[in-house]
C-alpha cells in the first residue's frame, strides 16, 4: 500500500532537500507536486485540495522558510498533515476495535458483497478468541445467497469460535434477535452479526441494514470496504454513513492495493476512523490501523 505515493513524494523531498534555502516559490511548487502525487494516488480531490491548503498555511510561515532545515520542516508540516488525514493526532495511536460495553457486545458487519464482511468476521473472531480470550458468537443473517450462513459456520469451526445454529426460513431480524438472546443467555462476551450484502448500493439493502442496526443497537457497526476499489470504495463509505451510520470502518485487500487513496480519503468523507486493515485471505491477516506508522511508510 501507498508504494506509489511514497516514492512520489519522496522525489518531491529530496529536491527540496537540495535546496537548502526556500523560498516561498519553492514551497508552493512542491506542495503543487504533492497535490498531484496524492491525486494519483487516487485521494478525493476535496480531501487533497484541504491537506494542501493546511500544509501550505503552516509551511509558508516565515519561521518554517527561515529556520535551519527549512525542507525537513515542510516534511515534518506535510507527515502531520497525513496523521491527521488517517484520523490520528495527539494521544490517538490506533483505535482498535472498541469493546468498551456489557456484555454481549454487538458487532454489526456491514458492506457491498464481496467486500470481505464474512472473511473479516472470522478473522474478528479469531483476534478476539486467541488474543482477548473473549467467548464470540458468530451469526450470519443473510438470507440472500444460500451459501452464506454455511460459509460463516465453516469459518466459525476453523477459528475455534461458535456460530449460531442455523434455521432455514428465518428473516435477518429474527436472526439476530435469536443471536443476541442466545448471547445473553449463553454469557457470550461478543455477538458478531454478519449482515448481507449486495453488489451494489441499494435501497432494500439499506433498509435491512438499518433496520437490523436499530433492533441490536450495535456497540460497533463496522463498514468493509476494498480498498482495492478506490474512489468507489470512498463513495460506498459515504453512502453507508449517511444511510445506516457506521462507527468504524475496516478495509480488506490493503495486500493488493498499491496506491492507498482510500484509505487517506476515508475519515474527512465518512467522519469514522478506519480501525483495522485485511491485508489477506488468511485468518490472521488481519492488522491494527496506526495512523502515524502509516505516515511515516508514506514518507519513507
Ligand atoms: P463478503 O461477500 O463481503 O462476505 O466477502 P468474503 O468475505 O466472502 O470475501 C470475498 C473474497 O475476498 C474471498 O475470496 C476472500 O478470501 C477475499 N478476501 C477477504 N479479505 C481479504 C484481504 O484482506 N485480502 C485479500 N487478498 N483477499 C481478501
Amino acid at each position: 500500500m501507498f508504494e506509489a505515493l511514497s516514492s512520489r513524494l519522496n522525489g518531491v523531498f529530496d529536491k527540496l532537500r537540495r535546496r537548502g534555502a526556500l523560498s516561498e516559490a519553492d514551497v508552493n511548487e512542491a506542495l503543487r507536486e504533492v497535490r498531484i502525487a496524492l491525486l494519483e494516488a487516487d485521494v478525493a480531490l476535496p480531501v487533497a485540495r484541504d491537506l494542501i491548503n493546511k500544509v501550505r498555511e503552516r509551511a509558508v510561515g516565515a519561521e518554517v522558510i527561515r529556520s535551519v532545515s527549512p525542507a525537513q520542516q515542510v516534511i515534518k508540516i506535510v507527515n502531520d498533515a497525513l496523521v491527521e488525514a488517517l484520523g490520528g493526532g495527539e494521544g490517538i495511536e490506533a483505535p482498535g476495535l472498541d469493546l468498551n460495553a456489557p456484555a454481549p457486545v454487538p458487532i454489526l458487519m456491514v458492506g457491498l458483497q464481496g467486500s470481505g464482511k464474512t472473511t473479516t468476521s472470522g478473522k474478528i473472531a479469531l483476534r478476539l478468541r486467541t488474543r482477548e480470550k473473549k467467548k464470540v458468537l458468530l451469526a450470519s443473517l443473510d438470507v440472500q445467497r444460500p451459501a452464506a450462513q454455511l460459509q460463516l459456520q465453516t469459518l466459525a469451526n476453523q477459528t475455534g469460535v461458535t456460530s449460531l445454529p442455523i434455521i432455514p426460513g428465518q428473516t435477518p431480524l429474527e436472526i439476530a434477535a435469536r443471536a443476541m438472546d442466545t448471547a445473553r443467555r449463553e454469557l457470550y462476551d461478543v455477538v458478531i452479526l454478519d449482515t448481507a450484502g449486495r453488489l451494489s448500493i441499494d435501497d432494500a439493502l439499506m433498509d435491512e441494514v438499518a433496520a437490523v442496526k436499530a433492533a441490536t443497537r450495535p456497540h460497533q457497526t463496522l463498514l468493509v470496504v476494498d480498498a482495492m476499489t478506490g474512489q468507489d470504495a470512498v463513495n460506498t463509505a459515504r453512502n453507508f454513513q449517511d444511510r445506516v451510520g457506521v462507527n468504524g470502518i475496516v478495509m480488506t485487500r490493503v495486500d493488493g492495493d498499491a496506491r492507498g487513496g482510500a484509505a487517506l480519503s476515508m475519515r474527512a468523507v465518512t467522519g469514522a476512523p478506519i480501525r483495522l486493515l485485511g491485508a489477506g485471505e488468511k485468518l490472521d491477516a488481519l492488522e491494527d490501523f496506526h495512523p502515524s506508522r502509516i505516515a511515516g511508510r508514506i514518507l519513507g
